[in-house]
């Protein structure tokens, strides 16, 4: 038992894509624990912040699996609660990142978000423009507010289950999500056996913690037999790097990027996944000789 349970610690996060075979439901199901723990500890995150953030890079990771190869989805939620906002962006070929923020001056509010918005961005391959929906937080939960905004603003009665669970020393122990969708053609009363049986279905987190793997997960939460269309690695990744920052900073002016290097401003932080860079002395010079070069 002790070493099953060491190989499901090790095993990489993953999301797996279904569909029943009578075509009616799809569905994933996303075991990352490891990206939820890396946004936790990466960002210094309270247990609300935690959970609010971790059900974003889930339901982000979860609807990019839909996407095809590099096409993105990103979540932003913004609210008058405790969470003040929260960005998760993910890819299809696996990347997510994202932040939370807090208020320093919460709205009373059961959830987490409080009273707020949820915008909801796609980059799609053959769009020029990436498509945008915004609509008024259903609850602020993240969880009833991603459901409601595919149901509603994208007509696919869809429904998320999230389930974060932490250790003793309130550090992310397991994470699991899924999300089911309702296909054309899908009967009323069976959508709503759907949404009966996820309300009653036991933790998520639970399968995970009896080794179950994200395709069993999905044989034992969807109502009929399925075929698995893909399953693939998914990993907290961001693409941030140096010479992207100096990117940005060659867009400065030499007084500007001089006054910086004077008051000692050499550290730069990425607000996606926390990561700092150091700007040296060296740095300084060549971004100063990249900027004359281009104003002449
Ligand atoms: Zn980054």
């Amino acid at each position: 038992m002790a070493d099953d349970v060491k190989k499901v610690w090790r095993e990489r996060d993953r999301v797996t894509r279904a569909i029943t075979k009578d075509g009616f439901f799809r569905a994933a199901v996303i075991h990352n624990t490891a990206v939820v723990q890396t946004a936790q500890s990466n960002h210094s995150l309270n247990g609300v912040a935690t959970i609010a953030l971790g059900r974003a890079l889930t339901g982000a990771s979860l609807m990019a699996s839909f996407l095809k190869g590099e096409e993105r989805i990103a979540l932003m939620f913004s609210g008058d609660g405790p969470v003040k906002s929260i960005y998760a962006e993910a890819i299809q070929v696996g990347e997510v990142r994202g932040y939370a923020t807090l208020n320093d001056d919460p709205a009373e509010s059961v959830s987490a978000l409080g009273k707020g918005l949820l915008k909801v961005q796609r980059v799609l391959y053959g769009k020029m423009e990436p498509s945008t929906g915004i609509v008024e937080l259903k609850r602020g939960d993240v969880t009833s507010d991603l459901g409601h905004y595919l149901t509603q603003s994208e007509q696919i009665p869809s429904a998320f289950v999230f389930d974060i669970a932490f250790d003793e020393n309130d550090v992310v122990r397991q994470s699991v999500g899924c999300l089911i969708q309702a296909m054309p053609g899908a009967r009323p009363e069976d959508i709503f056996k759907v949404y009966d049986t996820i309300d009653y279905l036991e933790r998520l987190t639970e399968f995970a913690d009896r080794g179950y793997d994200t395709k069993q997960i999905l044989q034992q939460i969807m109502p009929s037999d399925i075929n698995i269309t893909a399953t693939a690695p998914v990993d907290f990744f961001c693409r941030c790097s140096l010479s992207k920052f100096k990117g940005v900073l060659v867009t400065l002016g030499v007084g500007e990027l001089e006054s910086m290097r004077a008051q000692g401003h050499n550290e730069l932080v990425c607000q996606y996944c926390n990561k700092k860079y150091h700007l040296d002395n060296s740095d300084f010079d060549e971004l100063r000789e990249q900027i004359l070069a281009i104003r002449n």
